[in-house]
């Protein structure tokens, strides 16, 4: 058995559930009206090791929509798909600013990384596909293999971000006149929609993290989802821009590349040793899971994840 299976096999999980369930604060995400229905007690953890073993605690099992915790798994796809020419489309660089900011580099008009908004909707139009359908299968069996398990999507999420896209429908026109989108907007909405609204839970997100952990592995089909090189990519960015504008606090504390989401998911990445999954709906004022981060950094320190200690 690894170090860190070891170690985590002995970590008491549901105590670390209990003890920071009561944590106040945040707010549940209003931009779309399913995701306001969310329960804001809700809570859980989930952790995969190497060798495939699968710890949760407290609300592991509830299913909740991706959100922009789907960025990092649509990018991979992406340079699977389109390697070297995803690089060229789309920077690696944070932004300090909102996900969905209208923010493109002054010098080329790319979007500035793949996890914010104008990214993901061009990196979720250049994965294999000559229509939105296609395109949208490709994600959905990426995204399941990834997983482990066949995803869906959740229908009245999806249709509440495509109504309400109005704003990511500006930054797919204004990308459109820049040259850099090449598929129609409204396919590109609805690609990306699709895409948000995949419906995980706490330990398929974990799962999805811990693919990311063993070099694009999946610990427990050992279908290879994913090349090691992609692997490398996706975590890099995620290190630098997974967590919005709160990306630098983290890398501080956490020290994981991870990506949140504003459904309350929260992936996080220690390469070689553990997938980590969390879920609960307040967020904090720079959208991530006010719980999600506190468990993440008890995680951390506890296990002694910090990349860069
Ligand atoms: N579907 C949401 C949007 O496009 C994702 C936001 C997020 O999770 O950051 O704005």
């Amino acid at each position: 058995m690894t170090r860190a299976a070891e170690d985590l096999s002995r970590y008491d999980l549901d105590a670390l559930n209990n003890e920071l369930r009561d944590t106040e604060g945040g707010e549940v995400d209003d931009s779309i009206p399913e995701l306001a229905k969310a329960d804001p007690a809700l809570f859980g953890i989930a952790t995969v090791t190497r060798d495939g073993d699968i710890r949760s605690a407290g609300d592991s099992r509830i299913p909740f929509s991706l959100q922009s915790a789907v960025k990092p798994f649509v990018y991979a796809l992406a340079l699977m798909d389109k390697g070297d020419d995803i690089l060229d489309a789309v920077g690696t660089e944070p932004t300090g600013q909102a996900f969905d900011a209208i923010v493109f580099e002054s010098e080329t008009g790319r979007p500035p990384n793949p996890m914010v908004n104008a990214g993901a909707l061009l990196t979720a139009s250049l994965v294999d596909g000559r229509s939105a359908e296609e395109r949208i299968e490709r994600i959905m069996s990426g995204l399941s293999k990834i997983a482990g398990r066949d995803l869906v999507v959740d229908e009245n999420v999806a249709k509440s971000e495509h109504l309400l896209g109005d704003r990511n429908r500006a930054l797919g026109y204004l990308m459109r006149s820049a040259g850099t989108l090449h598929v129609d907007v409204d396919d590109a909405i609805h690609v990306y929609a699709r895409a948000c609204s995949v419906l995980v839970d706490t330990e398929l997100l974990a799962m999805m993290g811990a693919t990311l952990a063993f070099g694009g592995r999946n610990p427990v089909t050992g279908v290879q989802a994913l090349s090691h090189e992609v692997v490398t990519e996706t975590l890099s960015v995620m290190a630098t821009c997974g967590m919005y504008d709160g990306s630098g606090r983290w890398l501080r504390r956490v020290g994981l590349p991870a990506k949140s989401g504003v459904s309350g998911g929260l992936v996080a990445v220690a390469p070689g040793r553990v997938g980590i999954g969390v879920y609960s709906p307040p967020l904090d004022e720079e959208g991530n899971s006010v719980r999600g981060v506190l468990a993440s950094e008890r995680l951390s320190d506890d296990l002694e994840l910090h990349v860069l200690r």
